[in-house]
């Protein structure tokens, strides 16, 4: 968390900063906060909120609810706070950093570089103008990358059973009714869909045979939309030409065969960490946080507490 938000919380909170705590200790500490601050990695699991006996609200620094068992939190009463506006644009940058790197084999190239090898003839790539971008999930990030891939000169294609054709229309893109279309025509598949029981393995076996051999595949999303055996499979055996994934199934990611890979770029989760994004998310934070704390009963003396009944703190 970016220290304006210590800076903006001073005087108004007791904030107990529980980085890099063990399930027990994060547990424990929890039992008696009002407010709880997360990111991605640390769960907040229903025996957790049930040991939380004064918990009121749980704040997600960043997007993606799927650590939160958000359902059983808004039982309980407690609100479920996301910063889903933040880290667009780090996102989106990202995502068309991996696009350039994938094309023009950067990471590839620069490592041979570093073993002291001139590898010019290997280095022919490939320029995003005129490609198409196939877009798996057109919200906030995805709408960014489309506006621009666009400015590269690309043609973009989009697949979101849900959102607002009307609204996107307007930007030029053309969108898609099944999945299976947008992975036979694009060059770059792009995931921007949250990780929900329907996107899980959204990508497997199938679908990867589907791409173009020369297509390139970007994951900025949710590592478990991919099936990751899978794509090492695809990657190995030249189904596709290349992947760049910034999330995966179990992070962090250890003894992976991804990581064995040549025509893939990995990045441990970085998406949303620009000093920019940061600022922004603690600052929107606090300001929710503290107008939430003046609207309420935290902090008076009589503060109700809540009695949940706990099941098994353990099971963090
Ligand atoms: P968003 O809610 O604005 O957009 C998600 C879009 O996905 C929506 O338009 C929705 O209709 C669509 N969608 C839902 N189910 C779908 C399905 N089955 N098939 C296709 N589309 C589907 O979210 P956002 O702010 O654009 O963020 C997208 C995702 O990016 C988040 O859910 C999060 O998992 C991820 N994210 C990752 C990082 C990172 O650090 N790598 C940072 C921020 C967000």
């Amino acid at each position: 968390m970016d220290e304006e938000f210590f800076k903006l919380m001073e005087g108004r909170a007791e904030v107990i900063r529980a980085y890099d705590v063990s399930d027990e200790e994060f547990a424990s500490l929890l039992r008696d906060a009002d407010i709880v601050v997360v990111r991605s990695r640390r769960r907040i699991t229903r025996a957790l909120i049930d040991c939380a006996r004064c918990l009121k609200v749980v704040a997600r620094a960043g997007v993606g609810l799927d650590n939160v068992d958000v359902d059983y939190a808004r039982s309980k009463g407690i609100i479920v706070v996301p910063v889903a506006e933040a880290s667009i644009e780090a996102v989106a940058e990202l995502t068309i950093g991996f696009m350039i790197s994938l094309s023009r084999k950067i990471p590839m190239l620069s490592s041979k570089m570093r073993d002291g090898l001139w590898c010019k003839n290997e280095g022919l790539g490939f320029e995003l103008k005129d490609k198409t971008l196939g877009i798996i999930g057109l919200g906030r990030i995805g709408s960014r990358v489309a506006e621009l891939a666009k400015a590269f000169g690309m043609r973009i294609l989009a697949y979101d059973p849900y959102v607002d054709r009307d609204a996107a229309s307007k930007m030029d893109i053309e969108f898609v009714d099944e999945l299976s279309d947008l992975l036979r025509s694009s060059d770059y598949i792009s995931i921007h869909a949250p990780l929900t029981e329907e996107t899980y393995h959204m990508i497997g076996e199938d679908e990867l045979k589907l791409m173009k051999p020369t297509a390139f595949l970007i994951n900025t999303a949710r590592g478990s939309i991919i099936d990751e055996k899978a794509l090492a499979k695809a990657l190995r055996e030249g189904w596709i030409a290349g992947a760049a994934l910034d999330v995966f199934e179990n992070e962090p990611l250890e003894n992976s065969d991804l990581a064995k890979l040549d025509n893939v770029i990995l990045t441990p989760h970085i998406g949303g960490s620009t000093v920019e994004a940061q600022k922004l998310i603690a600052r929107i934070l606090a300001e929710k946080i503290l107008s939430y704390i003046e609207s309420s009963a935290i902090g008076e003396p009589d503060k109700p507490t809540i009695e949940r009944e706990c099941s098994n703190s353990s099971n963090a």
